[in-house]
C-alpha cells in the first residue's frame, strides 16, 4: 500500500503530476527541449524573485551543493552548521579540497547574523555556506537579517542551501543578494526526487571564471554555454522538467504569498499539536514553516509509531542521525493541506491513545 508522505523528502506528489511525467520522451537537442526550458526558466525566477540565471541540474540537491562550492570559492569558506544537512556542506568543501572553517551551534539552534560578522570581519572568506531550513531539526535560520550583514561583505559568496524551504517560505533571491539559491525539486516543489535547481547570480558567474579544477559536470560557465540554447550541458531528467512546468504553472495559480500562509497555518498547527502533546526540539524563535521536529517526551518508540502509521497508510519522520528514537518529525511542505495534517495527527492520538 502507498503510504501518504509527511517525510521531509521526498514528499507526497499529486497525481495529475505523475501523469505529466509520462508523457512521451522528446530529445534534448530538440526545439520542444528549448521551448520547455524556456518556459520553465522565467517561472523559476518569477518563485525565486530574481533575474539570476537559473539553471536545472541533474542530481539530487547534494550536487548543487557541490557545484557552488567548487564554483565559488578560491580562498577560504565559511560553512555554517546548526544541523545535519549545514554540517555536509562543511564536508563537501573539505573534500573538494578548498579551505575551510566551521561555524557551529547546537542542533537546535540558529545561526545569527551576528556570529557571521565577528568571523567575517577576519578578512579571511571569499564564500559563506547556510543552510536556509535545517531539515535536520526543524531551524529556519535568520536569512533577511544575515543577508543584510552579509551586504558588508561584498567579496564574499553568499550561497544558500534552501533545499526544504524553496517555494514554501519567501526567498527574495534579488532583494536579498543571494549568489546561489538551491534545491532539489523533491521537497517544496512536491515533484519525484533527480532534478536540482539554482540561480546564480553575476557575483557567482563572475568568481567561477577566475577559479580553476571544477570539475566538467558541475562548471557554471559549462551550464551558461549550453543555457543560452536552452538547453543543459548533458541530457536532463526530462519527465522532471515537465513536471516542474506543470508544478510551476499550478504554484503561481495557488498564488506565492498564498502557498507560503498555506505552509504557516499547517506549521502552526502541527506545533501546537507537538504542544499539547510532546515538545519541541528547537529553538521556539526559529521554528520552521515547512517541518517540525517533536521532542519525544513520552518515550514512545518513533519505529513503532511510524510502523502503525504504515498500516493506515501514511509515514512521518524518525529524529535525524542521533535524535533517531529521541524525535520524530513531520513535514508539512509541498501540496500537503492543514486537512492532512488533522488527518495524520489524529491518527498519531490514536495509535497512542493520548
Ligand atoms: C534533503 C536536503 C538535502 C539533500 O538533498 P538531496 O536532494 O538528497 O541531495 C540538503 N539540504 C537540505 C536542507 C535538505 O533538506
Amino acid at each position: 500500500m502507498y503510504k501518504k508522505l509527511f517525510i521531509p523528502g521526498p514528499t507526497q506528489v499529486r497525481d495529475e503530476i505523475l501523469q505529466v511525467m509520462a508523457t512521451p520522451m522528446i530529445g534534448h537537442r530538440s526545439q520542444d527541449y528549448a521551448d520547455l526550458q524556456r518556459e520553465v526558466i522565467p517561472k523559476l525566477q518569477q518563485v525565486l524573485y530574481t533575474e539570476n540565471l537559473c539553471f536545472l541540474s541533474t542530481s539530487s540537491s547534494t550536487g548543487l551543493m557541490e557545484a557552488a562550492i567548487r564554483n565559488c570559492s578560491q580562498k577560504k569558506v565559511l560553512n555554517t552548521i546548526c544541523g545535519a544537512f549545514s554540517k555536509r556542506w562543511h564536508e563537501i568543501t573539505l573534500a573538494n579540497g578548498k579551505a575551510a572553517d566551521p561555524l557551529e551551534v547546537e542542533m537546535g539552534q540558529a545561526i545569527t547574523p551576528e556570529m557571521i560578522d565577528e568571523r567575517l570581519k577576519t578578512g579571511q572568506y571569499d564564500a559563506l555556506t547556510l543552510v536556509h531550513n535545517e531539515t535536520s531539526t526543524g531551524v529556519t535560520n535568520p536569512l533577511y537579517e544575515i543577508a543584510e550583514v552579509m551586504k558588508n561583505y561584498p567579496d564574499v559568496c553568499l550561497l544558500v542551501d534552501a533545499v526544504s524551504s524553496m517555494v514554501g517560505i519567501k526567498i527574495e533571491v534579488d532583494k536579498l543578494g543571494i549568489d546561489v539559491c538551491l534545491a532539489g525539486v523533491q521537497k517544496c516543489f512536491a515533484l519525484p526526487p533527480g532534478l536540482a535547481v539554482a540561480s546564480v547570480s553575476q557575483r557567482a558567474m563572475d568568481r567561477s571564471a577566475e577559479v580553476k579544477d571544477k570539475g566538467y559536470y558541475f562548471d557554471f560557465h559549462v551550464f551558461l554555454k549550453y543555457y543560452e540554447r536552452g538547453q543543459t550541458p548533458t541530457t536532463p531528467a526530462i519527465p522532471q522538467i515537465m513536471a516542474l512546468n506543470q508544478q510551476l504553472d499550478d504554484i503561481l495559480a495557488e498564488g506565492l504569498e498564498n502557498r507560503f500562509q498555506r505552509q504557516a497555518e499547517m506549521a502552526k498547527f502541527v506545533q501546537d499539536w507537538a504542544r499539547q502533546y510532546f515538545a519541541l526540539y528547537s529553538d521556539e524563535r526559529y521554528l520552521s514553516n515547512t517541518v517540525t521536529n517533536v521532542k519525544n517526551t513520552r518515550g514512545i518508540s518513533v519505529a513503532g509509531l511510524n510502523e502503525e502509521l504504515g498500516k493506515r497508510g501514511a509515514m512521518i519522520s524518525n529524529g535525524y542521525g542521533p535524535l533517531k528514537e529521541h524525535c520524530f518529525r513531520i513535514a508539512h511542505m509541498g501540496d500537503l493541506t492543514l486537512d492532512d495534517l488533522k488527518w495524520v495527527t489524529g491518527q498519531i492520538e490514536e495509535i497512542l491513545g493520548l
